[in-house]
This record gives C-alpha cells, structure tokens and sequence, in this order.
C-alpha cells in the first residue's frame, strides 16, 4: 500500500482519493477555505448588520402566511440552536423533522421538548420502512461510502417539497462553514443526485421507492430560480460557539446532550464510527478536526491527538452491530459479508455528477457575487 501522506498544515490525508496538494505540502480543503471563509462567515457587526437585512426580508415576505420560513430539526445542537435563534429574532418557522426509524430516544424528545418551549409548530414526516430500509441496505450492498445519502437526500427532499407546498421562501439551517467548511465527495456523494440514488436501489434492492421523498437536479432548479427558495445558514453570522449553545440550550430549553457529532442517530454513528473507518478507510473526524485548524479553533497537535483516540469501545460496537443488523433485517454473517466486499466508489456507477458539479460552480459563482446567502 501507498504510504499515506498528510497535509502540512491540517489533518486531511491521502485517503481523500482526490486530495491535491501545493508545492508546501497544503492540501486543496485549506486552499479552498482560506479562499472562501471570508465570504462565507461574517463575525461581530458585519455579521448582525446582514442577518438582520435577511430577517428583515422574511418577515416581509411571509407577511400573511402562517409561516415566513421553515426549519430543520434532527434534535442535534446545532438545528436546535437554530430554531432557537429564529425565535430570538421574531422569525415564525415551521419545524420539520425527517423520521428514518433510526432516531435515539433522546434525539426524539429533545425534539419535542425543546419545540413546546418555543411554541414553534413541528411537522414530522415518517419514511416508509419497508422502503427505507431496502434502499439503506441497497446502499450497503453497492459496497460505496456513501450510505448516508438516503437520509440526507429525503431530508432536502422533504424540506423542497414543503417549502413548495406552503408556498414558503426561506429555509433557515444548521449549516456552519467553521466546522463544516469542506465536502469530500470521494468520502460521500450523492446527497442531491436522484439518478445515482435510483440506480442503486434499481440494481440491489427489491422495494420500488414509491413513497420516498426524492427530487431531481430539474426540482432544484426551478425551486432555487423560478420559486426563488432561499436558505439561510444563520450559523455563519453570528459568532458561533457549539459549547456554549449548548449550555445555552439545556439551560434555556431543557435540551440534553447525546454524545458525539451526528450520535443523535444510531445508524448514523454506526455508519461513521465503524463502517467507512473498518471498510473504507475514511475517517470523517479529520475533515472536522481539520476545518477546526483551518478557523484557528484548535491546534493541529490537538487534532492529532484526538484521532489517536479509539472512536468505539468494542463492547458498544458489538451491541450496535447486532442492533443495526436486526433492524435492517439481515444476519451478522450477511452484514459482514456484505462488509467484505472490495469498496466501490459513486464513480463505478451511473450517476449525474457532472451536472451536479456544475450547479455547485453556479452557486459558488452567485455566492461569490452575492446573489446567494451564506
Ligand atoms: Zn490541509
């Protein structure tokens, strides 16, 4: 095997299939952010001179509806904080939460605790099992990292189609570019792109996705150009701090603290915490540490230090093996036959990538001119 090389100045390797890497040895993610943060984050004043324009225009342009804009939550910090900082700002959202049947108890009803505070209206949209679960393991089988897709992609899904619905314009997220500046699509891809979804699921699963919320490159375009759907990171300005929302929120909201980053669901930790480190060598806290570095948050030493730690205690990784084999409905020695399998990569199947891509260079472009929120 190659031997692995490390960036410079973060943690991001040679495990990103795709990294690049400048005659300093600085890899293409630190590039790409010191090029971007400026326009991305605005902090102290700038920050609430330009959030306050955007809030300023939701209230107007809700004016008669029974929303003004719509907000996501999965229980975690960061969507919580966010509705919690749309009830600071006056903002009347309807929440709305994706039910995968993966969800932690305590993800649940921080969901519900906190939204009763806020007195904010919660509509939550339970995927079809029988389906969900086929297309999860569909995934698994096409043997590529990116088993996280089907979540991901049913939640825009759900978000476009409500948005649309109730005729609502903006939609307020958890997105933070200080911790979540870089996408790494050789680690996952595939979150917006519907013929790869449906392509995988045609090949390897047996339920036709009747009922799962899905949406085309075609939807998003006429949602972002013709509906003028707008999404609005409120993270990115305001100087955000996840310790302190969080005391913030458990003090203010009675919301509780569920562990690691993304633990809120069980697959999700599974799938992060064992498969993509056991089957394909990726670990995704380096991209998190590294965009840590990147912001001046923590040392790289830090980071270096903690991915040294042990991200599962084997006790907790056999017991969620056995879980999530059972509730996909296969044995322990399919799951790990299906974990034998050499990995795969979106690439090896068909997929709309290159129209992706290039939807990606015009936000970025529109962004660069201010045409696109943060
Ligand atoms: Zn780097």
């Amino acid at each position: 095997m190659n031997k692995i090389q490390v960036c410079t100045r973060c943690v991001m390797d040679t495990t990103d299939r795709d990294i690049v890497f400048n005659e300093k040895g600085i890899c293409n993610h630190c590039l790409e952010f010191d090029a971007n943060v400026d326009y991305r984050v605005l902090r102290g004043d700038k920050g609430k001179i330009a959030l306050k324009a955007i809030v300023e225009k939701i209230k107007v342009k809700g004016r008669g509806k029974e929303y003004d804009c719509i907000v996501g939550v999965s229980g975690g910090v960061d969507s919580t904080f966010v509705a919690y900082k749309c009830k600071q700002l006056g903002l009347r959202p309807l929440a709305v939460h994706l039910d995968n049947g993966w969800n932690s108890e305590l993800a649940v009803s921080n969901i519900e605790r906190t939204l009763k505070k806020l007195n904010f209206d919660l509509l939550t949209y339970v995927l079809d099992w029988r389906e969900f679960k086929d297309l999860q393991l569909s995934f698994l089988k096409a043997s590529t990292p990116d088993g996280e897709v089907p979540t991901d992609h049913a939640i825009f899904a759900l978000l476009l189609k409500i948005a649309k619905e109730k005729n609502i314009s903006y939609i307020m997220n958890g997105m933070n570019y200080l911790t979540e500046a870089s996408t790494v699509p050789s680690w996952s891809y595939g979150h917006g792109d519907w013929q790869y979804i449906n392509y995988i699921q045609k090949k390897f699963g047996k339920a036709k996705l009747s009922k799962y919320p899905h949406y085309t490159t075609w939807d998003l375009f006429y949602m972002l150009f013709v509906k003028r759907l707008k999404f609005v990171s409120i993270l990115n300005y305001i100087d955000y701090n996840k310790d302190e929302a969080m005391g913030l929120l458990e003090k203010e909201l009675g919301w509780q603290y569920y562990g690691g980053k993304h633990h809120e669901s069980t697959y999700t930790k599974f799938f992060q915490a064992f498969i993509l480190p056991f089957k394909f060598s990726i670990d995704k806290r380096k991209i998190h540490l590294s965009n840590g570095i990147q912001s001046g948050h923590i040392t790289r030493s830090f980071a270096l230090e903690e991915l040294k730690k042990s991200i599962y205690s084997e006790d907790q990784l056999v017991a969620d093996k056995e879980f999530v084999a059972k509730k996909l409905a296969i044995s322990i020695e399919k799951f790990e036959e299906i974990m034998s399998q050499p990995p795969k990569y979106y690439t090896d199947y068909p997929n709309s990538s290159k129209k992706y891509f290039l939807l990606k260079r015009v936000q970025y472009t529109l962004r660069k001119l201010g045409i696109f929120h943060r």
